[in-house]
């Protein structure tokens, strides 16, 4: 199987001390990959990811691509209203409005993406159209939603009366620019031939300054992929991801020979040594690399991810710094 395959030369070298170059251990990612096909392999942010991952699962069963399993999934949460952090039902900004943020990414390297759209409930949708039918990798607000409505997307009341009761709560009783933590879905997903795509999918802060725009749209901070090597997402206070690009960052570490799980905590190791954090502030990363190794790291205790494979589909909380 494909996830029992280990950079066997690198860990060699790693035993002896030694520091491969960084083509050697590319060549070694791309043999991980030319040993054959093993089972798919979805990971996904938090505990909304196993109805995510279950749904990319079925989207890969009934023969689609490794792009549309990505979409397929991370739709499952931007339509669930139960799901207040993404799509439909997404606590709001600080005036009341529902603004989503999404992006997707390819095997090939192509990228699309949409910051600050209104009313349209699957804006990895529209991600996708951007990348697939407009020479530009990134549409934001009027612009995005005029686009998207051409493309034949509806718009739709996307404030649910449970969100705006929330927001009203906080209005009333909270301090202006106080934000809340969310719960983004970054997703990726590696099919039987160890093809990879990615998506990423969210509301942002609750109650987010109007405009503010987070990581989670942005190809390298939100989301990465890149096919030779593996693919990473994001979560959590989208200034910390943003500010150390942290999904390109462990696609590049990973490219370098590390595992997933250490390359997750070596960028928030970066975070750390980088920013000045506020004790409310949590990020998590999830990776998985060419061979079929996945894993995920937070910055404090919390958070977890949904794995896939082999037919399992479990919750796995993930190891923290502080
Ligand atoms: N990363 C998202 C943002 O900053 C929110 C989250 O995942 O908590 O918009």
């Amino acid at each position: 199987m494909i996830n029992r395959r280990r950079f066997l030369l690198s860990s060699l070298a790693a035993s002896f001390g030694i520091s491969l170059p960084v083509h050697v251990k590319s060549a070694n990612l791309r043999q991980a990959f030319r040993e054959g096909p093993g089972a798919p392999l979805i990971i996904s942010t938090w505990k909304h990811g196993l109805p995510a991952n279950r749904a990319a699962f079925d989207s890969l069963s009934a023969g689609g691509s490794v792009l549309d399993a990505v979409e397929a999934g991370v739709r499952i949460s931007e339509g669930d209203p139960a799901v207040t952090s993404v799509g439909y039902g997404g606590w709001p900004d600080a005036g009341g409005e529902v603004t989503l943020d999404a992006c997707i990414m390819d095997r090939d390297g192509n990228a699309g993406s949409v910051a600050c759209l209104k009313h349209i409930k699957h804006p990895v949708s529209v991600a996708r159209r951007v990348m697939e039918k407009t020479p530009h990798v990134m549409l934001v607000g009027e612009g995005a939603l005029q686009f998207a409505e051409k493309e034949g997307f509806c718009r739709e009341n996307l404030l649910t009366p449970q969100a705006k009761e929330v927001w009203e709560k906080w209005k009333r009783e909270s301090a202006a620019g106080t934000v809340t933590g969310h719960d983004t879905i970054g997703m990726i997903t590696m099919d039987s031939s160890a093809e990879l795509a990615g998506a990423c999918t969210t509301s942002g802060l609750g109650f987010k300054m109007q405009g503010r725009v987070g990581d989670s749209p942005i190809i390298g901070a939100g989301l990465f992929i890149d096919n030779e090597i593996g693919g990473a997402a994001a979560t959590g206070h989208g200034e910390l991801v943003m500010k150390t690009l942290g999904s390109f960052l462990i696609v590049e570490l990973m490219r370098n020979g590390m595992q997933p799980e250490d390359a997750c905590r070596e960028a928030l190791e970066r975070i750390l040594q980088k920013i000045h954090i506020q004790p409310n502030q949590q990020v998590g990363f999830i990776a998985v690399d060419k061979s079929g190794t996945a894993g995920g790291f937070s910055l404090r205790d919390g958070f977890e991810y949904a794995l896939l494979r082999e037919g399992e589909n479990k919750l796995i909380k993930a190891s923290f710094l502080l």
